[in-house]
């Protein structure tokens, strides 16, 4: 293979995923390692990445993107706050990553990358506008409007996560300060807790349990689920509703038991979303799985790269 290559990094609470895209987004090379605690840590961990990368691929590799869960402030070019990597919070992260990446690169939300990932080379290619949900022990989002990654005008945009889907007394306390938001009703761990809250035990179970449970056939598994789905629903119903995105993916462990929230998501969203716009979206699965973080994060450095910093 010749041609330029292109570094995706996303940094995870416990893993950094790295790996390589080409032109066209296909994965040249993928690995991954534990997430040094200490910020020191990190960013040795990057250089010694991108030394190796660049040893082995010279000048073909071009940039290099970065994701990672939290805030990246357009405006100050600082990481405002990092949810899963707090020693992030306010750290001046361009220049240490110009320190150790002698290439352009991008940083960016996690999600927004995922977003990017699935809209340039997954199972969004080719959609006019596209929401992207991963949903796993939150739910992470990313918006593409007419053809361009919605970042909002400070960078904190697509945090659907945040929307809040049940405004009432079983709205479980979200990370953010509000209640039934999104993330919080519809997560692994929700999941769990609706089925302790119905048999009145099984905290020691995990969302895979139960979805090995629903697979059997327990009602309080499938209910568990559907809960999920409700609240699923009126959240794609308000993303419709606002945006008509022509394709909406949903990706994430959840959605690895989607078979049993996907009917409850589909008939809230169809009845809460205006008929003319639900009727042209499509609800699909993402596809790129783990990878769109990393992928979408180098396509986005490519992308950019012409382009002044940002
Ligand atoms: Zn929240």
């Amino acid at each position: 293979m010749t041609g330029p290559l292109y570094v995706g990094f996303d940094l995870g609470g416990t893993q950094l995923k790295f790996g390589l895209i080409d032109g066209r987004g296909a994965l040249a090379f993928k690995d991954k390692a534990p997430s040094p605690a200490s910020i020191e840590g990190l960013m040795g961990l990057i250089g010694d990445v991108w030394k190796k990368l660049r040893a082995e691929y010279g000048p073909r590799l071009a940039s290099a993107g970065f994701g990672f869960a939290g805030f990246f402030s357009l405006k100050d070019r600082k990481v405002l706050h990092s949810p899963n990597y707090p020693s992030l919070d306010g750290f001046d992260l361009v220049p240490a990553l110009e320190r150790v990446l002698d290439a352009p690169f991008r940083i960016d939300n996690d999600a927004n990358m995922a977003a990017y990932g699935e809209w340039k080379h997954g199972a969004g290619r080719g959609a006019h506008s596209l929401v992207l949900l991963t949903i796993g022990t939150g739910v992470g989002s990313g918006i593409v409007l007419d053809g361009k990654l919605w970042q909002g005008r400070c960078g904190f945009a697509g945090e659907i996560g945040h929307i809040t889907v049940n405004p009432g007394p079983t709205g479980s306390l979200c990370n953010c300060g509000n209640y039934g938001c999104l993330e919080t009703e519809v997560s692994a761990p929700k999941i769990v807790r609706n089925y302790v809250d119905m048999v009145g035990s099984g905290g020691e179970l995990t969302a895979e349990d139960i979805y090995n449970l629903a697979r059997q056939g327990d009602a309080c598994a499938l209910e568990s689920f559907a809960n999920c789905g409700y609240y699923l629903g009126i959240g794609l119903g308000i993303v419709i509703n606002l945006l008509n995105p022509g394709s909406i993916l949903l990706g994430g462990g959840v959605m690895a038991g989607g078979e049993f929230l996907m009917d409850a998501a589909v008939e809230q969203a169809r009845k809460r979303s205006h008929r003319v716009s639900f009727a042209c979206a499509t609800i699909a699965r993402a596809s790129l799985g783990n990878d769109a973080g990393l992928i979408g994060a180098a396509a986005w450095a490519r992308d950019q790269a012409s382009r002044p910093a940002s």
